[in-house]
């Protein structure tokens, strides 16, 4: 038993408290091998435009299929990862597996569409982030402007300046930037308007709320005003109802995420749905 208060008194671990202790030690320790056992894969989770449906982008999402652990969710791993650093080397993985991906299929005359990868504030601190990914681009042989990197608020917790800095040499490489999980925090909405974004990604507790007495509908909206009077895109994620889909694209949302669209996939399933879209091109072109 844990005791708590009193002086002279001595802790010991609960045996939940353990038992947090170990697993954490299990991830990392799982992590360290991950990489080497190509344990990790890349899904990707499509978005789509409101009004027409169809599919606009991609969002790549981190998946661990770990033999003792199981399936593994980044929900679990990715914090645990960027306390212990791992997130740098997690990160570079991800990041050239996408733009991998992403070269070959725009080879192959796929509907070019962009891809989003998470990126990590740890990772995007890194001194010579920009100058890593422009050599990734290079080596791939493939354009700026069919990634997107999707940062959280947390980024803040780095210096304005630094941010804006790397922020405007991405967007030189065609690279867009997405503020993720919008509103979920408490950062001022002037902080991020002051930076070269493109896209404002809000996040599904807000989604969630929509509708509902004193819901969120308002501040919705409110996000929608602003990010268009400074012609950024705006996403709805975490679209699971008919009712929210109707809400957001009413709203004025241009993007919609979420599981009532299309859960995330493997990339030979987001491969046929790529080839339909350019089919369905060539159509309307010949016609
Ligand atoms: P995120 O970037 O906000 O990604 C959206 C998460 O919401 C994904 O969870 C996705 O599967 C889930 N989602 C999508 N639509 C719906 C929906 O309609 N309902 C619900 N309930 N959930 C939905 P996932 O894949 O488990 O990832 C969780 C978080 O882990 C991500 O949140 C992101 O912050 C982080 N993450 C994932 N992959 C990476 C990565 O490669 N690098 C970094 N740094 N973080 C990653
Ligand atoms: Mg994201
Ligand atoms: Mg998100
Ligand atoms: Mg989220």
């Amino acid at each position: 038993r844990a005791k708590h208060g009193g002086k002279n008194t001595i802790c010991y671990f609960a045996p939940e408290m353990n038992s947090v202790i170990q697993v954490r030690a299990d991830l990392v320790a799982g992590l360290r091998s991950a990489l080497a056992n190509q344990e990790l894969y890349v899904v990707y989770q499509p978005l789509f435009a409101s009004s027409t449906r169809e599919l606009a982008s991609l969002e790549a999402l981190l998946r661990w299929s770990s033999p003792s652990l199981d399936e593994v969710s980044p929900g679990e791993f990715i914090p645990i990862a960027e306390d212990s650093g791992q997130i740098i080397e997690l990160g570079a993985w991800v990041l050239n597996e996408v733009c991998r991906q992403q070269a070959v299929w725009q080879r192959q005359g796929l509907a070019p569409t962009r891809v989003a990868i998470n990126v990590s504030p740890l990772q995007f601190a890194r001194p010579g982030f920009v100058e890593d990914l422009r050599h990734l681009l290079g080596r791939h042989g493939l354009d700026g402007r069919w990634l997107e990197l999707e940062l959280t608020e947390r980024i803040m917790l780095n210096d304005l300046a630094s941010i804006a800095h790397k922020m405007r040499e991405l967007r030189a490489l065609g690279v867009g930037i997405s503020i993720d999980d919008f509103g979920a925090g408490n950062t001022a909405l002037s902080y991020f308007f002051q930076l070269p974004i493109t896209t404002v990604k809000i996040d599904r507790s807000l989604i969630q709320g929509l509708g509902q007495a004193h819901g969120s509908d308002r501040v919705v909206q409110a996000i929608v005003a602003l990010a268009h009077s400074l012609d950024l895109k705006v996403v709805a994620e975490g679209i699971e109802t008919w009712a929210q889909m109707t809400s957001v694209t009413d709203l004025g949302c241009e993007r919609v995420q979420g599981y009532l669209l299309a859960r995330p996939e493997q990339a030979d399933v987001v491969q046929a749905r790529l080839s339909a879209k350019s089919s369905a091109r060539e159509l309307l072109v010949v016609r």
